[in-house]
């Protein structure tokens, strides 16, 4: 287990990520406090307690709040879910959770920012912050309205005290924010009473499991207007570059996708198992499992087609060139997949025909989607699609015939561009490459597909 950093932790100050709703201007001052100004916890807690503040204590989080006691705003039950959500960060970083079950956090949650100063909870050594700011095992959030990302904004925060504590985190900020993001996304699982069970997701699986955040619906603006980074852009973001939204949607699916993408969990692993300081994206970079270009492309692909449930297994696409399209050849392309590369390269301004044939199984038809309260039944689709759901703007269960494009027409990050789309057709290839199809889904909904298309694909007369 890596503890040098535990003597290191001068540059320990992290800020929050904003909402969705507030755009722009988080205070972002480097800040830089030593760690040994801090008071004991213990007695941090009796002034707080002196001080009329509320205390919740759990095993790992000790959070003071001013804000008033409310049935049903989740907010007694914030240390339980602290503290299923510090195990699964044990399991992450392979850190012994019997060996640092003593390891505790205090957390500010800050409705008044005055009682905290006056019951010096909040020193004036830590910088001006928008929603929150952690410096070693103490971090500051102002309180939320919404309760999601008010346990979001503390689970980001726990995890940076959790890193900086116990792995002496100084890492890049694209790996410092994206980490805490990414560990901190989740779902709690319904219960009768209590908090409900925490599920670590995180991709999240739905937009209602984390309101406010709104990571996905930010990576798909930026891709829309022309502004998401590529990987080595995000690698190269400077601390002092995460001021908004944008900025940590972008690191947290840079490490969704180097966390979990078959081709590039290990190198990350491995990296994440070093140590986790200003050389980390080097190490990682240069390490001999690492497919630079490649990741390169997976994660301009990612953050073309990210969406809930997206599954980084499921949607891996196999990037080799194939042999040339010159004779007819028939391919099977399976419904429960994303792009698949079909084997065969087009050459580019020649002409192919498509046909295909075959019915895939799109989801199920809800039981009272007609009013009869039936059991659900599947949606079955042939590559036409069916035009009772649509999805990016074509019916469901649509055949889609694809090649990547690293310099697509109109501009922006390379992806993959649409050529021909049903049963039948032809289309004229965009460049000298392999051709892809999919049958069109969305990525957090291919698990539950069934069937196959048999498709041709030949050289027009
Ligand atoms: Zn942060």
């Amino acid at each position: 287990m890596e503890r040098r950093g535990l003597r290191r932790l001068h540059f320990a100050a992290m800020h929050f990520p904003l909402p969705v709703t507030a755009i722009l201007l988080a205070a972002t001052t480097a800040a830089c406090v030593r760690a040994d100004d801090a008071a004991p916890l213990d007695a941090l807690v009796s002034r707080a307690r002196q001080s009329g503040l509320r205390v919740l204590a759990g095993d790992h989080l000790t959070l003071v709040t001013d804000r008033p006691v409310r049935n049903g705003d989740g907010v007694d039950h914030l240390p339980a879910v602290f503290d299923a959500a510090w195990t699964a960060w044990c399991a992450h970083f392979d850190i012994d959770a019997v060996e640092h079950r003593g390891w505790r956090a205090l957390g500010c949650l800050i409705v008044d920012r005055e009682r905290f100063r006056t019951a010096g909870l909040l020193p004036d050594t830590i910088p001006d912050f928008t929603n929150g700011h952690c410096h070693a095992d103490r971090f500051w959030l102002v309180d939320q309205s919404n309760p999601d990302y008010r346990r979001h904004l503390l689970l980001h925060e726990g995890v940076h005290a959790f890193t900086l504590t116990l792995r002496g985190l100084a890492a890049p900020a694209w790996y410092t924010e994206g980490i805490a993001e990414y560990l901190a996304t989740h779902r709690l699982a319904a219960a009768a009473d209590g908090p409900g069970r925490f599920l670590a997701t995180p991709i999240p699986l739905r937009a209602g499991d984390v309101e406010q955040l709104g990571r996905i619906e930010t990576i798909r603006a930026l891709r829309a207007a022309d502004g998401c980074p590529g990987l080595e852009g995000v690698f190269a973001m400077p601390h002092a570059a995460h001021r908004d939204l944008s900025d940590y949607a972008a690191s947290w699916a840079a490490v969704a996708l180097l966390a979990q993408h078959p081709r590039h969990a290990r190198a990350f692993a491995a990296a994440e198992r070093g140590p986790l300081d200003a050389d980390f994206t080097r190490r990682l970079t240069t390490s001999p499992d690492w497919e630079g270009a490649l990741a390169a492309r997976d994660f301009d692909a990612f953050t073309d087609e990210v969406d809930y449930g997206y599954d980084p297994i499921r949607s891996a696409i196999d990037w080799s060139s194939g042999k040339p399209l010159a004779a007819r050849q028939s391919i099977v392309v399976a419904g429960d997949r994303g792009w698949q590369n079909c084997g065969w390269s087009a050459s580019r301004e020649r002409r192919y025909t498509l046909t295909a044939e075959g019915r895939c199984t799109v989801g199920f038809l809800d039981a009272d989607a007609d009013g009869k309260g039936r059991e659900p039944r599947r949606l079955e689709s042939t590559a036409e699609g069916i035009s009772l759901r649509w999805y990016r703007g074509r019916p469901l269960g649509r055949l889609l015939v694809a090649q990547w494009l690293e310099e697509p027409p109109g501009g922006g990050r390379p992806r993959f561009v649409v050529l021909a789309e049903g049963g039948r057709g032809s289309f004229t290839a965009a460049a000298d490459g392999p051709v892809y199809c999919k049958i069109n889904d969305p990525p957090g909904e291919l698990a539950d597909n069934e069937g196959r298309l048999a498709v041709t694909l030949a050289p027009a007369e």
